[in-house]
């Protein structure tokens, strides 16, 4: 994928080509929310480009309703033209400054290696440091985890990787955000984080133009929306059993492992079936779907962050049914490690469309509030169908 100066200049005035004709044309101003925004705007700026590109949710509902698809001689197809420039976008904004024009986890490379070599730095220290007979034994029984991993190394390792990955992962935001152009001046901010979080929470853009995505053909399917909310929701409980767990361990002072129908064991357990269900869903749809709408060279990245988080998921319910089992020890690395390698890749693999994205909602939001109050009797002229 071309990312010179005269690539991404391309891949803008695509872009743009594709929104100003669907500007003129509107047919589908009520598929999505980059319709919506599109109607307030004559033009379409740099600014707008990065703001667009992060709304589209790429159901590609547009791409099969299009009277200027191929083979028609216009050519258009939105959204590879906005997933192009939203991997732009990912690019421009990333942090820290030094790696932004770099593809962030464009492929399998990146990710698997940073993967790799976070196994190896949880690996290494436990494989020199504990006896073979206590690593590769049978452990039970409170604090079995932590008689081969130390809880402090533990959480001194990932916390700090998580702490750097959230402190870039807000800059990049915080740059996007401003790349974004101004915010509508005089939108209260709550209750449009309220209307973004529902649209984020519910993925109301996957609609489309009608129920649901066209993965393969014009036919509409729940099946994206459904195996995206297995997974995020399967991370927030995932989640929410760390932070119970943390609660029992230094709170309560009750350790780990804990019984099977203990909150951190029930929770834990219904996130990795949900991360693994959503992942394996996800990597079978995108292998069975229609190729056209599609932006070559982005599928790699969408792959190495499922294969990973299937992964993440996959050995954390090994190793919560094999824990009193001799392949304890051996699974509570990989799943350390894998864990590790998630938090490290989080700000530089396709994770970022979930902030970026969320930041594009808010703003969305924001314009909609902005826009309706205008067009209250009394307050001047303004688009009265808005809404919706
Ligand atoms: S995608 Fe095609 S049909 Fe839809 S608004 Fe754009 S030009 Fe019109
Ligand atoms: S969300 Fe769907 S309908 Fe909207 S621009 Fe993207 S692909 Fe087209």
């Amino acid at each position: 994928m071309p990312c010179t100066d005269a690539g991404v200049e391309r891949i803008a005035a695509e872009a743009r080509r594709a929104l100003d004709l669907c500007n003129a044309c509107r047919f589908c101003d009520g598929y999505c929310a980059v319709f919506r925004v599109l109607r307030s705007r004559r033009t379409v700026s740099a600014a707008d480009l990065a703001f667009l590109s992060n709304l589209c949710h790429n159901c590609r509902s547009c791409y099969h309703a299009c009277q200027y698809a191929p083979p028609h001689a216009f050519d258009l197809n939105l959204p590879k033209s906005l997933a192009l420039v939203r991997q732009q976008s990912y690019r421009d904004h990333v942090w820290p400054v030094c790696v932004r024009g770099r593809p962030p986890g464009s492929g399998w490379g990146f990710v698997a290696g940073v993967t790799a070599a976070s196994v190896a730095l949880v690996a290494l220290p436990v494989l020199l440091s504990v006896p073979p007979e206590l690593l590769f034994g049978r452990q039970a029984g409170p604090g079995a985890f932590y008689r081969l991993v130390p809880w402090g190394a533990i959480a001194g390792v990932a916390g700090a990787v998580l702490l750097w990955s959230l402190l870039a992962i807000g800059l990049g935001v915080a740059s996007f955000w401003r790349g974004m152009g101004p915010a509508p001046a005089g939108v209260a901010l709550l209750p449009a984080l309220r209307d973004a979080l529902s649209d984020a929470a519910s993925l109301r853009n996957l609609g489309g133009g009608g129920a649901g995505c066209n993965d393969r053909d014009e036919r509409f399917s729940q099946a994206r929306r459904r195996f995206h909310h297995a997974l995020f929701y399967g991370v927030m409980l995932c989640f929410a059993a760390t932070v119970v767990a943390t609660v029992y361990d230094h709170v309560l002072g009750w350790q780990a492992p804990y019984p099977l129908l203990s909150l951190p064991v029930l929770l834990g357990g219904l996130g990795g079936g949900g991360m693994v269900v959503g992942t394996a869903g996800l990597a079978l749809l995108k292998r069975r779907a229609d190729p056209a709408p599609l932006a070559p060279g982005l599928t790699g990245a969408d792959c190495a962050l499922l294969g990973l988080l299937f992964l993440v998921a996959a050995s954390g319910l090994a190793l919560l049914a094999l824990r009193e089992t001799a392949a304890m020890g051996p699974l509570l690395l990989a799943h350390l490690g894998l864990v590790l390698g998630w938090f490290a890749t989080l700000p530089y693999s396709k994770f970022l469309h979930a902030p970026f994205r969320f930041a594009a909602l808010l703003r969305a939001a924001m314009e909609r509030r902005g826009l309706d109050s205008l067009s209250r009797p009394g307050r001047g002229r303004g688009p009265t169908e808005w809404g919706g």
